[in-house]
């Protein structure tokens, strides 16, 4: 019979380094952009995070000295984030900046549902972002080990 330090229907989160379960304290979520660090824009990738915010606002500024975009601007400025779990032992980047959550902070549907819901307001958050998030949750719904 398996161990089980999870209660049912909670979320079994396996790290993403060495594959074993994550058990409460050990470990944590992590939404980090495809290069590294935290979720950023295109122009930050191309140009360094510095000068991102000075470019964006001289391409958008309005003559009154707001800043405004369009939605045909959206396709240009493509912000991702990739979901991983880690120990917090198998970290490859400990140091790297990123959006992170302990894992039992996200153990239960009710959990994940609240943090999609929190998420969207984060203008890297997209469906894709959601999806992946989701999937991962329910793969580790279907197992029924706790690990640590
Ligand atoms: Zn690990």
């Amino acid at each position: 019979m398996l161990r089980s330090s999870s209660p049912q229907n909670a979320c079994t989160w396996r790290c993403d380094r060495c594959g074993r379960p994550i058990a409460d304290g050990h470990g944590y979520i992590e939404f980090v952009d495809p290069e590294g660090g935290y979720p950023k824009w295109t122009l930050a990738r191309d140009y360094g995070a510095e000068d991102a915010d000075r470019l964006w606002e001289a391409k958008h500024a309005l003559p009154s000295g707001g800043v405004t975009f369009r939605a045909d601007d959206v396709p240009e400025t493509p912000i991702r984030a990739d979901v991983v779990a880690y120990h917090k032992r198998c970290d490859p980047h400990p140091d790297q900046d990123s959006y992170w959550f302990e894992v039992e902070r996200a153990r239960t549907a009710r959990d994940v549902l609240d943090w999609i819901v929190h998420l969207t307001e984060k203008i890297w958050f997209g469906r894709r972002e959601a999806k992946a998030f989701a999937d991962k949750f329910l793969l580790g719904l279907s197992r029924a080990d706790g690990g640590q």
